[in-house]
């Protein structure tokens, strides 16, 4: 038997226990009798037989106690939206989202005081943490000892040392992790694509430079014999998530993938991009671990969470709620779900305020891009009709790449009603 069948095999056992679990709610009609059901066994496997390719022979990858990869069960992870040096708020969400069920929590570090808060949250807490590494690739020496998975993103290797090679700087992590027994996400996202990558593709096509780089990437730390990583592919349009992970598994489908659609923006429109995704890759055996993105109250971080997990049981049980494609034919909102770098709490009142004042325009086809920080808010609105990126006192609002000016919290959303009328009357 092969390694694929044994995985298929699994995978079938796997999936049929998933899909009678979910599928019989009555706690007296157990997922074991219904298994045993010779009819109701054989009418799934020739389903399965027809419908559910393997999944892809990953490597298995351990983050502390947390392995995927390899047919272990997808796992679901967030990340904590708080500045990390606010110790007692972090903790809050880290135990917010272990509460909901999360296999693994992510913290963002980009100084050495995010480093000593992180060493207090990770002494206080049990769920395999990983960290966001922003430009300060440096910061892995120290980071490494207190957590189980490190996450660099390519795009960010060229903000610090420029003299220094990527190549050196990835042996720089890769050493650390090796030695602190961390895992790595190769994270490449598209908002912050190597530069190098950019100029060799047209600019129209932003799906072969991330896959470019990723595949870059997955040689460097296979060549330096460090294997104990995963890959993100991340966009905040749904169909470059399908279409460039579909393309980067058809060329690496032993590396696990972390699948995540970014700045999915508030429910219900964040879960129904992010279940359209997760769909269409899941179930074609490409997805190891996600992450749910959208834009929450503080409170109900752990929402994230659950979504993930009611998504992976719904694929297990065959009900598909998306069409192949993700076709926005109306308002399109897309916003981040923040993180340590926002500068403003306001944010996540102005993303909802922004969805409520624009509502009139549900059946225009505009884009309205809301991110919380100065750090990826100018380079991730570039692509969207409006975009709002949010400064400690003021928003930034943009046309496309082009700036508009700054206002107050209040007074943006006066100013954007009038840009979406323009739009609109433009057509
Ligand atoms: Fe965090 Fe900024 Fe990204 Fe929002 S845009 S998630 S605040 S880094």
């Amino acid at each position: 038997m092969t390694t694929t069948q044994a995985l298929h095999d699994a995978e079938r056992v796997l999936w049929r226990f998933s899909l009678t679990a979910v599928s019989h709610p009555d706690p007296c009609r157990s997922p074991s009798r219904v298994a045993s059901s010779p009819v109701a066994a054989l009418e799934f496997d020739r389903i399965f037989d027809c419908m559910i390719p393997p999944r892809n022979p990953t490597r298995a990858v351990a983050v502390g106690d947390c392995v995927i990869g390899a047919g272990h069960p997808i796992a679901v992870q967030s990340m904590a939206a708080t500045r990390t040096q606010d110790v007692p708020a972090t903790l809050r969400q880290v135990e917010l989202l272990e509460a909901a069920g999360a296999d693994i929590v992510r913290i963002a570090v980009d100084s050495r005081k995010d480093v000593e808060a992180l060493a207090v949250i990770s002494e206080q807490t049990s769920v395999p943490l990983s960290v966001d590494l922003q430009e300060n690739y440096r910061l892995a020496e120290l980071v490494a000892p207190h957590v189980q998975k490190i996450r660099y993103n390519p795009g960010h290797l060229h903000h610090h040392e420029k003299n220094r090679s990527v190549r050196d700087k990835v042996t720089f992590i890769a050493e650390v992790a090796g030695a602190a027994d961390c895992a790595i996400r190769v994270g490449v996202n598209c908002g912050s694509v190597d530069p190098d990558k950019l100029d060799r593709f047209d600019p129209t096509d932003s799906i072969s430079p991330m896959v470019a780089s990723a595949l870059q990437h997955c040689e460097l730390l296979d060549s330096m014999g460090f294997t104990r990583y995963c890959v993100s592919l991340k966009d905040s349009d749904p169909n470059k998530v399908i279409d460039a992970n579909r393309r980067f598994a058809k060329e690496r489908p032993d590396v696990p993938l972390h699948l995540g659609v970014t700045e999915a923006g508030m429910p219900p429109d964040g879960v129904i991009k992010t279940r359209v995704a997760f769909e269409q890759l899941i179930s074609q055996g490409v997805g190891d671990t996600i992450r749910v993105s959208l834009t929450l109250p503080f409170e109900d971080k752990g929402e994230e969470i659950r979504v993930g997990r009611g998504i992976l049981e719904d694929i297990a049980a065959g009900r598909f709620r998306s069409v192949p494609r993700f076709e926005s034919k109306g308002l399109n909102i897309i916003s981040c779900p923040s993180c340590s770098r926002v500068e403003n709490e306001a944010f996540i009142d102005l993303a909802h305020r922004v969805r409520d004042v624009t509502r009139y325009a549900s059946d225009h086809a505009i884009t309205i891009a809301v991110m919380g920080c100065r750090v990826n808010g100018p380079g991730e609105t570039d692509d969207a009709d409006l975009g709002l990126w949010c400064a400690p006192t003021f928003v930034n609002l943009k046309r496309g790449p082009e700036q508009i000016g700054q206002f107050s919290y209040d007074e943006v959303l006066v100013r954007l009603k009038e840009e979406v009328d323009g739009i609109i009357a433009s057509r």
